[in-house]
């Protein structure tokens, strides 16, 4: 399989992560998936997680076992406590540790404010910030009994937060959305500094639009695309390989001194497009 944009410009050392043992929340579909395949390509052990669509989970796996490295799926909601606390523990059994977790999983329940049920505000709370709290916290534990192991990573282990362009761009009609996204940037920032002095690295990766099932009516036709591409100054939509390759970077030693941060993924959309010709 060709990697990142089948140039062979953007392809992955297979060394880069060798030893190294990452969990991906959401795995099965869109970033999660494409970032699950990239962490193996670079030489990663790799748990695929997924609420929903074993057999989408299942192609993951297969694919990176086809790579030579350890893999398997587990079936986990993010926003629930005790099946985190199992899926973590599952994985210091089965692989010994962990040391990279990508907590990617996300979703949307869109509504004007004023429809918007508590409900649909509670669920993307849940999933979105609370799930990366509770997976953080379960990996952070981890990290911390073991320490940093010199021959694997300089770090004692790596938290990536799966945030959005809309950690600081507000968004109307989606604002359980946008303030899971502003919260994630706070969890990674406050878990970053206090986690630091144990040498556990803890940054955002914040996509901007990127071709996945979350968001296809923004980009399905080409309408759609066209008034897209209006918030995009590089003028193109993302693919998830843009960010599964900012997520390789990220946990690798390449990296070590970044903490904290929030690398915008996303062709320009934060540089507030309408004031190239306007304001
Ligand atoms: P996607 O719908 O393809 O993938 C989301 C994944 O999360 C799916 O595998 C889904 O099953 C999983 N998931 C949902 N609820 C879960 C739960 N309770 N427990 C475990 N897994 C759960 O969408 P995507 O675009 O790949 O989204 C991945 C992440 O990227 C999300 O956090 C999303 O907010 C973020 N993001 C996406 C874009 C974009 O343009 N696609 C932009 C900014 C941020």
């Amino acid at each position: 399989m060709a990697a990142g944009d089948g140039t062979g410009r953007t392809a992955v050392s297979a060394q880069l992560l060798k030893g190294q043992k990452a969990l991906v929340t959401g795995a099965n579909s869109g970033i999660g998936k494409a970032t699950a395949i990239a962490l193996g390509r670079a030489g990663a052990d790799v748990v695929v997680n997924y609420v929903a669509g074993a057999d989408a989970a299942a192609e993951v796996v297969a694919t990176l076992q086809g790579f030579g490295v350890r893999a398997y799926a587990h079936e986990a909601d993010v926003s629930d406590e005790d099946q985190v606390v199992a899926m973590v523990a599952r994985m210091v059994e089965e692989l010994s540790t962990i040391d990279i977790m990508v907590a990617n999983a996300g979703l949307q329940r869109d509504a004007p404010s004023t429809e918007m049920t508590l409900a649909q505000w509670q669920k993307v709370i849940d999933v979105n910030l609370t799930g990366q709290f509770l997976c953080a916290r379960e990996a952070a534990k981890e990290f911390v009994r073991r320490g940093v192991v010199p021959e694997v990573s300089r770090s004692a282990g790596k938290i990536i937060c799966m945030s959005s362009v809309h950690q600081i761009i507000p968004w109307a009609g989606h604002v359980n959305y946008a303030s899971s996204k502003g919260g994630v940037g706070m969890l990674m920032q406050t878990l970053a500094q206090e986690l630091a002095p144990q040498r556990i690295r803890v940054n955002a990766v914040a996509p901007g639009a990127i071709r996945t099932p979350i968001n296809t009516d923004a980009w399905s036709t080409p309408e759609a695309e066209a008034e897209l591409l209006k918030l995009i100054p590089y003028r193109r939509v993302g693919d998830p390989d843009d960010i599964a390759n900012a997520v390789v970077a990220v946990a690798s030693d390449l990296l070590d001194y970044v903490v904290g941060t929030t690398l915008y993924v996303d062709g320009g959309m934060t540089l507030f497009p309408g004031f190239a010709t306007g304001g």
